[in-house]
């Protein structure tokens, strides 16, 4: 009896020289403002510890996070930039962030009372950002409550309970560049900002910009921006042409290669029929690894430089794709596939999905999942020294 248990059959490799190079490209843009890296979500699927370390590598020089489990994960593994966490309930204990030197946001009254607490009860002073609701109408500080928290804040840094570090708040319309209502909110947080600062508070770095506004709108970066998609390489427009790189690589084995007569039917369904006598190949992942079956006949992968249709449904583990005729097909069992990457060679992109699935390529790299494993390299050599996690690091056993 032998222990070894083969490797994954479907793989994410993260490149972590694309991170570095893509935090490189939006500290350029940011035209003198500091670049926090958003990395919630696990860095959008990418591995929030390795891609945090190659971000700061890049020259950003904060990190933002939804929650404070993923600010703490951050703090854990050794990073002692500023990090801010922007999501939590106003019933959460926060005492664990305020200890760790968490920056957390304020986004209402409430949220502002727990932190206090929090601050009285470890005798430390709590980093704070407010966060103003400048238009999205999301999470956020209503502006008709805003003068009232200023009052407290203002008493609380009296006090020595709080810092504020500055103000932020989320656009609405960043990808539409020339969207009047980014106007209105760029106006309504420098008007809190103008309104902070004449109450005394210094609000020395103050961020409303994502990845689009980073690169669109270098004019209203105030002191931080606060890029996330970009960082992974995917253009937040779709036609910017920033000298991005996609730091996500999907890939799959095949697993065979068989011929198929004219005539015949193609996995369940028998959605698609062979129009001549061809050649397919089995192709080792599906929709419980992040191969959404809407993609099911609309969907190429890249072998060795050429690109092939997927033909019938996408399944649970595994799709076929059509080689064609070309009884002289190259492709053979152990090679990989490519389902999504940098478009290298033609290949397809996580961009290409999105637009076939009426989605953002956001969702397309968060949703790899199941037995996809995450490898993290530097252009092509394993990054043991700097993902923190090992080689081959396996999904759920990661976390
Ligand atoms: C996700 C998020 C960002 C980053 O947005 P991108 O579009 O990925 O650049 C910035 N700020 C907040 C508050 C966010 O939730």
């Amino acid at each position: 009896m032998s222990a070894i248990v083969p490797p994954a059959p479907c793989r994410a490799e993260i490149d972590l020289d694309a991170v570095e190079h893509n935090a490189r490209v939006l500290v350029r843009h940011a035209a003198g403002a500091r670049v926090m890296a958003v990395v919630k979500a696990d860095a959008y699927g990418h591995g929030a510890v390795p891609v945090s370390l190659a971000a700061l590598r890049g020259g950003a020089t904060a990190l933002g996070v939804t929650t404070i489990a993923e600010a703490l994960e951050l703090r854990s593994a050794g990073i002692d930039a500023e990090i801010l966490a922007w999501l939590y309930q106003a019933s959460d204990d926060v005492r664990a962030a305020v200890e760790a030197g968490i920056d957390l946001a304020i986004p209402s009254p409430a949220h502002l009372d727990t932190v206090l607490e929090a601050a009285r009860r470890t005798g430390r002073r709590a980093r704070v950002t407010p966060k103003l609701d400048t238009g999205l109408n999301r999470s956020g500080i209503l502006l008709e409550d805003w003068p009232n928290i200023l009052e407290r804040l203002v008493a609380a840094t009296a006090g020595g309970l709080v810092e504020v570090t500055g103000l932020m708040a989320h656009f609405a319309h960043a990808d539409d560049p020339g969207n009047p209502v980014i106007d209105q909110q760029v106006a309504r947080l420098h008007e809190c900002v103008a309104q902070a600062r004449a109450r005394g508070l210094e609000c020395p770095v103050n961020h409303h910009a994502n990845s689009a506004a980073t690169l669109t709108r270098p004019q209203d970066a105030f002191e931080m921006v606060r890029p996330g998609i970009a960082l992974y390489g995917l253009d937040p427009v779709g036609n910017l042409g920033a000298d991005l790189v996609p730091a996500m690589t999907f890939s799959a084995d095949v697993l065979m290669v068989k011929r198929l007569a004219q005539g015949e039917g193609v996995s369940y369904g028998h959605t698609w029929h062979a129009p001549h006598d061809t050649t397919v190949a089995l192709i080792a992942a599906g929709y419980a690894d992040g191969v959404w079956r809407l993609l099911s006949g609309r969907l190429d992968v890249e072998i060795g430089g050429r690109r092939y249709p997927n033909v019938g449904r996408v399944c649970m583990d595994q799709f076929v794709v059509d080689l064609g005729s070309d009884a002289g097909t190259t492709v053979r069992a152990g090679d990989t596939a490519v389902l999504f990457g940098t478009g290298a060679y033609g290949g397809p992109t996580a961009a290409e999905w999105a637009d076939e699935l009426g989605t953002i390529h956001y969702e397309v790299v968060t949703a790899v999942r199941g037995r996809a494993s995450r490898n993290h390299v530097l252009r092509g050599r394993r990054a043991a020294d700097h993902s923190g996690t090992g080689i081959g690091e396996q999904r759920g056993s990661a976390r």
